[in-house]
């Protein structure tokens, strides 16, 4: 759970006289245990940040992380090495994070050099070779290097190094966007059967809505800093009430077998992301807003419920009712 989390860097100074890249700006979040957060916005949005925070790579600048109601910032030594096993990683770029000159079985393993009490030495091996098996690999594949396996492949290899120190969370970052269509199908539907199994969560960060669509429980949406909408995905994504989603949403190709029957109408986006170094005043999405209105420059939007039980939230001065995307699937 995340409360108010705000984190800035310091940057060259911009013409308006600004040096603080505003990465996050007051994000609230909650993960339940066992569900998918799928977390939405184009490059910049802060979801990077974010998920470093969550990490604990990055101390927030305000805000607080909860997991299991204890905040993983004030805790130090045995206890520190305790949260860092259950709050765990998946890259983008398998490449990139795998080590070519280690193999399968020293790459899977390697999280245990930090957790040595984990499992003993003597089970490496075995558990190695289950671990492979649970990702669609094989206990054979043990002994071959990076070089020799396929992008998807790869990256079961990095989801088998993800759950040897069995996390409770792991943070998916662009898991499959560096992997071809068909490849992508095959590794969320292993993210998905792994929870099913597991009962471990994620926060899975990615601007692709149709693969958000795919294994989110719920959803959050991103904009320069700050979540502009929340909620059941099945909502969110049905019956967007922030402008913002339903500009993405409509801009977004529906996944291929999920087969909707009319696309909602194109909603065409004027302008570029403001620099988040010299954001908007008010409502940070007011510059590309087809209906913003005097209040929107000046007033931050609080978020507003949906109808409903509450759990559908859009920080916007004048939600959508009914919205173009409800008309579609
Ligand atoms: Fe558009 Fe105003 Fe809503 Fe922002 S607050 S999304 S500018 S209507
Ligand atoms: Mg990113």
């Amino acid at each position: 759970e995340a409360r108010g989390l705000t984190k800035s860097f310091r940057v060259p100074r911009s013409p308006s006289g600004s040096n603080r890249l505003r990465a996050l700006d007051g994000v609230d979040l909650t993960v339940g245990r066992g569900e998918t957060l799928g977390l939405v916005g184009e490059s910049g949005c802060g979801k990077s940040t974010l998920a470093r925070v969550l990490l604990m790579l990055e101390r927030p600048d305000a805000g607080t992380v909860r997991f299991d109601g204890t905040d993983p910032f004030a805790l130090r030594g045995k206890e520190l090495l305790a949260w860092r096993r259950k709050v765990q990683m998946v890259f983008q770029d398998p490449f990139a994070s795998l080590n070519p000159r280690l193999n399968a079985a020293d790459l899977i393993g390697e999280p245990w050099r930090s957790h040595p009490g984990l499992v003993p030495r003597q089970e490496r091996g075995k558990r190695v070779r289950e671990l492979l098996e649970m990702v669609g690999l094989r206990a054979s594949d043990a002994d071959r290097y990076p070089q020799e396996f396929s992008g998807g492949q790869r990256q079961r290899i990095g989801i088998a190094r993800a759950l040897a120190l069995n996390p409770e969370v792991i943070v998916c970052d662009e898991p499959v966007s560096a992997l071809d269509l068909s490849v992508q199908a095959q590794v969320l539907n292993l993210l998905t059967d792994l929870q099913a199994e597991l009962g471990v969560a994620y926060v899975f960060i990615s601007h692709d809505l149709s693969v958000v669509r795919h294994v989110a429980d719920r959803v959050a949406v991103m904009y320069l800093g700050r979540v502009v909408e929340s909620g059941p995905a099945e909502e969110v994504f049905t019956a967007p009430r922030h402008p913002y989603t339903a500009a993405l949403l409509s801009a977004a190709p529906s996944l291929a077998g999920t087969g909707g029957p009319e696309r909602p109408q194109r909603i065409v986006l004027s302008g570029e992301v403001p620099s988040p170094v010299d954001p908007p005043s008010g409502c940070r999405f007011r510059t590309r807003c087809w209906q913003a209105v005097d209040i929107c420059a000046e007033v931050v939007p609080a978020e507003q419920p949906a109808p409903g039980d509450g759990s559908h939230l859009a920080a916007c001065h004048l939600p959508l009712g009914l919205a173009p995307a409800a008309a579609g699937d």
